[in-house]
């Protein structure tokens, strides 16, 4: 098949959806893969790597216009869906702003859109799961830039000059990008705690190296279905936020993770519990943009409330463009080596990693 590789048009979006080392791989298994030109630059890819990969590189209009799949990170404009011929499978993520727009326009173009980020969490669809792979990458990078901000060093140090007590560290939640965080905390020489409300964590968190925070009546009730948290009841959440609040004010470092699939982020640091951290901490909260877990935190800015330093970053993962990349590539190329059968891409509606991620079929909606 022809598959596509679109430059990202989205503001500060560094990512892109194939990498040199998967097109050599696509090639090999007797596609062809056009790239825009400039597609990788930002991750590191130049052009030529991918000419040497197998790719033709081309202009944005020639990818549109002659691809029967187009690959991206976040899903293109609406308005380069006009040039598109019907039939055609976009692969990508749908949840950037615009989004509702590009999706009318796909159903009126009669193409077919595959959602990378409603990927099933299922063991069948690992290879596939960008919101894992993305979040590993998050994680990692939340610690980096919350260490860069801090007044402290993390590490003990023991110097001519004196020595320096290692700086403690908290995570909240302890999901995916959650325990990147703890590992990477660690590896900087921090003490690092965590809390999460699914008490099957608590071994991951142990086996990192780093304490498990208990909260009192917090049970196994606070599991959803699928591995994932669900809302605390009312009294719940009063201990989660009795036993954060006991944590935070000998902390440097809090990263905070926790999210409820399909519902606004829990809201676990109250404006009461930063005046009473240390001046010169710092928070940075992951899920900024649905909602934020600290009361003070806001999308893409830094704010500074008594003394603490509160970061609300947008898109982490694309601040490690080439990695990020790396990965979100393989999962795509996991997902097309699962799609794509004796050289055709068939989407069945009942498949149970298609199926989910299906928002538009050849134009029709129903999986929105
Ligand atoms: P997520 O991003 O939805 O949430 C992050 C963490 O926040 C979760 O660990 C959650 O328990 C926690 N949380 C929610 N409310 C909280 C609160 N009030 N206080 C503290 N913590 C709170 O989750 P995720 O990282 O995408 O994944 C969560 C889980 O899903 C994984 O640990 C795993 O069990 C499962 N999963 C399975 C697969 C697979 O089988 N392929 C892949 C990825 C994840």
């Amino acid at each position: 098949m022809r598959l596509g590789v679109l430059r990202e048009t989205a503001p500060h979006e560094r990512r892109v959806a194939l990498v040199p080392q998967t097109v050599q791989r696509l090639r090999a298994a007797g596609h062809e893969v056009d790239v825009e030109r400039g597609a990788g630059e930002s991750a590191g890819f130049p052009d030529q790597a991918y000419r040497e990969a197998g790719a033709r590189i081309v202009e944005r209009d020639l990818v549109l216009h002659e691809c029967e799949i187009l690959l991206s990170v976040q899903c293109p404009e609406a308005e380069d869906l006009a040039s598109v011929p019907p039939g055609v499978v976009i692969i990508g993520l749908v949840q950037r702003s615009g989004a509702n727009r590009f999706l009318a326009a796909a159903a009126a173009g009669h193409l077919t859109v595959l959602a990378m980020e409603r990927v099933p969490r299922t063991t069948k669809a690992q290879a596939m799961d960008v919101l894992s792979s993305q979040a590993t990458v998050a994680g990692y990078q939340a610690v980096l830039l919350g260490a860069s901000h801090l007044a402290r060093l993390l590490p003990m140090l023991t110097t001519a000059a004196g020595t320096i007590p290692p700086g403690r560290a908290f995570v909240l939640g302890a999901g995916v990008a959650g325990l990147q965080a703890i590992a990477t905390a660690r590896r900087l020489g921090a003490i690092v705690s965590a809390f999460d409300v699914r008490p099957i964590v608590k071994e991951q968190v142990q086996s990192l190296g780093a304490s498990f925070v208990e909260a009192e009546a917090v049970s196994a009730a606070a599991e959803g279905s699928g591995g994932y948290a669900k809302e605390l009841a009312e009294e719940q959440q009063r201990k989660v936020l009795e036993a954060i609040g006991k944590q935070l004010p000998d902390k440097d470092l809090v990263i905070s993770t926790a999210q409820i699939p399909g519902k606004p982020a829990p809201r676990l640091i109250t404006e009461e519990m930063v005046s009473r951290m240390k001046p010169g901490s710092v928070i940075v909260d992951l899920p900024v943009e649905s909602g934020g877990n600290c009361e003070l935190s806001r999308p893409g800015e830094t704010v500074v409330a008594y003394g603490v330093t509160i970061l609300g970053p947008l898109n982490l993962a694309s601040q490690i463009p080439q990695h990020a990349s790396l990965m979100y590539s393989r999962n795509l190329q996991a997902l097309l080596e699962y799609l794509i059968q004796d050289g055709r891409l068939e989407i069945d509606r009942d498949d149970p990693i298609a199926g989910p991620m299906c928002l538009v079929h050849g134009g029709d909606t129903a999986g929105v």
